[in-house]
């Protein structure tokens, strides 16, 4: 995108939003807009109609032919049917219409969606509807129209329904909370999401001749280049022309869109970059989050590059995360994680703490199931950011004074006495920068905790809708029993005491990689379910499917359908990338292996006759003989345990992992082995070297 706008004027430029409305709506349809998504009002049908027109007007005025309605089914990627506005208006002429029907509702024939059997085929229509607290925006020639997807029976078919109702239970429970501590002013709280995005970018000519980076997102082959992430020189270091290039293009464009894009650098491996915005609300963060990774895609597309969001593109160096940085906040602008200036602050906010870390504990299986995808186990507890067993850090300071409050001890900062909660002012908490806290998964960062344990190509919606309801949960549960308290101080002490005492296991504030924290962590009983297969079966625990059924985020059904793609989706991923590589093998690692071996036969045979030394052909062609045996067995193993799958999802996930993992990993180390000995112009697809140092 080349433009000329200054900032103020290009950002939201192609969004229908609150400035457009107002200018664009009548006085009464604006109002009607507003209440409806300030108090969750309905919306009748003439106000609808107005709107509709004048996002019509709007978009026609920018070049929209088409309007669709833009959600998010259970894939965890974004879907759209384009309709042109036109309507015939007879004598073989048209007219460019958009009414409110077509805006709040659309049936698009979506019986192809993944549904987990949520919808059976006698209705297998699904719905949409118009999700009117989330901006229209212009993508491309049409209007996309943010809505929700349900089935008939009104099943939330998407990640956007359920958010929004997590979205709703936990400013409902957060407000009594509130309303204990004399707050008669907040109406909502607002769960608060900022999700920094990271992703590789490679060039695409050598993109295109890989065929397992076009199949499955990731290499399955790529022996260690001579230089990784060694030097750390990559990190934060000085962007290149080209990537440089391409950052200007993706913000302008996401500026555009009204997305936020803050900050940009390098990661840690050679290609990684990340991509941050400034937070909004949880709705609108997951929405814009499915945008930006979009339009990462197409500008990489546009700058000859490609974008690639998978957990682990290449192995050897650091793999692709997504932190969801959270906080609620109230609609008068107080963040509840921020540690107040005044005794009553205090309390309120060691009480939303105490929520939080008990949420954690009491859910940690859950949380993880979140975060379980074929792609991000590359991650997850292998050597890199951050281990597969939860935990929250909190920094010294927090730290300390939970001690304190535990241990009804001296709390030992500057005011040197006992931290008497609801009393004493407690001292600002600064946000910890130390190096280390990179290694946990769930840090608290100042005013907001930051979850790291996401992969850096899923929809931030599952994980967001188990925060906020892990949070409702827990903050009913407080509420519950300080409501009817006749001593609330008191009481509301002997809580947080007790709360941190029970869940303190949860904290831990040294470093996640270390191989004794493991160990750890088993003896104060967290889980560590270390690949998604050990994950997922967490997901259905009865435990976890009563928080959801209790809150109305879920019903056991939806539950159940979403563990259910889950699974299937693991199944999918492994059988995609073995066959890839069966493929590839084949047709292209086996073959070039073997006209090698051959030419350096053959020029053995003729040194040889003239009474030349050919040790080294002899020997790289006997090296490169007994492994390519070795590897045309691995294959022949690779394909027929594919064959085998068992039928059912369940032991179909069990057996992708232990059986087709090691049959892949046995066979990917031959291939390593023989690119390390086969000449360059015999290899049959870029190395490692190439594809990370390129651009
Ligand atoms: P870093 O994680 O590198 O220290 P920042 O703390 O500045 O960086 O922010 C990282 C992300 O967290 C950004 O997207 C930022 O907008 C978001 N963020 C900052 N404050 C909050 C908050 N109160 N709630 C949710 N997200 C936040
Ligand atoms: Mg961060």
């Amino acid at each position: 995108m080349s433009t000329s706008l200054q900032l103020p004027e290009l950002f939201g430029s192609r969004v229908f939003n609150e400035e457009t409305m107002k200018d664009r709506l009548s006085p009464a349809s604006y109002g009607a807009w507003k209440t409806c998504v300030t108090q969750g009002t309905a919306l009748d049908i003439s106000t609808a109609n107005e709107i509709a027109e004048a996002m019509k007007q709007w978009a026609v005025e920018r070049g929209a032919t088409h309007f669709t309605h833009w959600f998010q089914p259970m894939t965890g990627v974004t879907a759209e049917k384009h309709d042109g506005f036109l309507t015939p208006i007879g004598g073989g002429r048209v007219m460019m219409e958009f009414s409110g029907k077509e805006l709040v509702r659309g049936e698009p024939d979506a019986s192809s969606f993944p549904s987990g059997g949520l919808r059976a085929t006698f209705e297998a229509r699904g719905y949409t509807a118009w999700d009117p607290t989330s901006f229209a925006f212009l993508k491309e020639g049409s209007l996309c129209i943010p809505t929700i997807f349900c089935s008939y029976s009104g099943q939330a078919l998407d990640k956007k329904m359920p958010l929004l109702r997590s979205i709703e239970e936990v400013s409902r429970q957060a407000i009594r909370i509130l309303r204990l501590f004399g707050d008669t002013e907040s109406r909502k709280v607002i769960a608060q999401v900022g999700p920094e995005q990271e992703y590789f970018l490679i060039d695409k000519q050598l993109y295109s001749r890989r065929k397992d980076l076009r199949m499955t997102g990731r290499t399955l082959f790529g022996a260690k280049p001579p230089r990784g992430q060694e030097l750390d020189d990559h990190y934060y270091g000085a962007i290149k022309p080209r990537v440089a290039a391409y950052m200007k293009d993706l913000d302008e464009t996401l500026w555009a869109l009204g997305v936020p894009s803050k900050t940009k650098h390098n990661e840690v491996a050679p290609s990684q970059h990340e991509m941050a915005p400034i937070y909004t609300d949880a709705n609108t963060a997951c929405d814009q989050n499915q945008l930006v990774m979009e339009v990462m895609k197409k500008v990489a597309d546009r700058h000859g590059l490609v974008c690639l969001l998978h957990e682990k593109p290449f192995s050897g160096v650091n793999g692709s995360g997504k932190h969801d940085n959270w906080s609620l906040s109230t609609d008068t602008g107080r963040n509840l994680f921020h540690p107040g200036s005044t005794p009553s602050q205090n309390a309120r906010f060691l009480l939303f703490l105490a929520a939080f870390i008990k949420g954690v504990d009491d859910y940690q299986d859950f949380l993880r199931t979140t975060v379980a995808t074929a792609g991000n186990d590359h991650r997850l507890g292998a050597q890199e950011a951050p281990p597969a067993v939860l935990s929250i850090f909190l920094g010294d300071e927090l730290n300390a004074v939970v001690e304190s409050i535990i241990q009804g001890t001296e709390y030992t900062d500057t005011s040197k006495k006992t931290l008497k909660i609801g009393v004493d002012v407690l001292p600002a908490i600064r946000q910890d920068t130390t190096d280390r806290n990179r290694t946990s998964p769930m840090a608290f960062t100042g005013n907001k905790f930051e979850f790291r344990m996401l992969g850096s190509s899923q929809s931030i919606s599952g994980p967001n809708i188990a925060l906020n309801t892990i949070m409702a949960e827990e903050l009913k549960q407080f509420a519950d029993e300080l409501e009817p308290s006749a001593d609330f101080q008191g009481d509301l002490q002997k809580l947080i005491r007790r709360v941190f005492t029970e869940h303190q296991r949860i904290i831990f504030n040294g470093n996640g990689y270390d191989g004794n924290w493991i160990a750890e962590a088993e003896l104060r009983g967290l889980s560590n379910l270390k690949s998604t297969a050990d994950a997922l079966p967490a997901y259905i625990q009865q435990k976890n499917i009563d928080l959801f059924v209790k809150h109305g985020i879920y019903t056991e059904a939806e539950v159940r359908a979403r563990y259910e793609i889950h699974v299937e989706n693991y199944r999918t991923v492994l059988s995609i990338e073995a066959s890839t590589m069966i493929d590839m093998i084949r047709h292209e690692i086996l073959p070039a292996v073997s006209k090698y071996a051959a030419d350096l036969c053959a020029r053995a045979e003729r040194k040889k006759s003239l009474g030349i030394p050919c040790a080294y052909e002899t020997n790289t062609a006997l090296g490169i003989a007994e492994i390519t045996d070795n590897l045309m067995e691995e294959c022949r193993l690779l394909a027929s345990d594919l064959e085998d799958m068992p039928a059912g999802p369940e032991e179909a996930m069990r057996y992708c992992h232990d059986t087709l993992i090691p049959d892949m990993n046995d066979a990917r180390t031959a291939v390593d082995s023989l690119e390390v000995l086969t000449a360059s112009e015999y290899w049959p697809m870029p190395v490692y070297s190439e594809l990370l140092f390129s651009v």
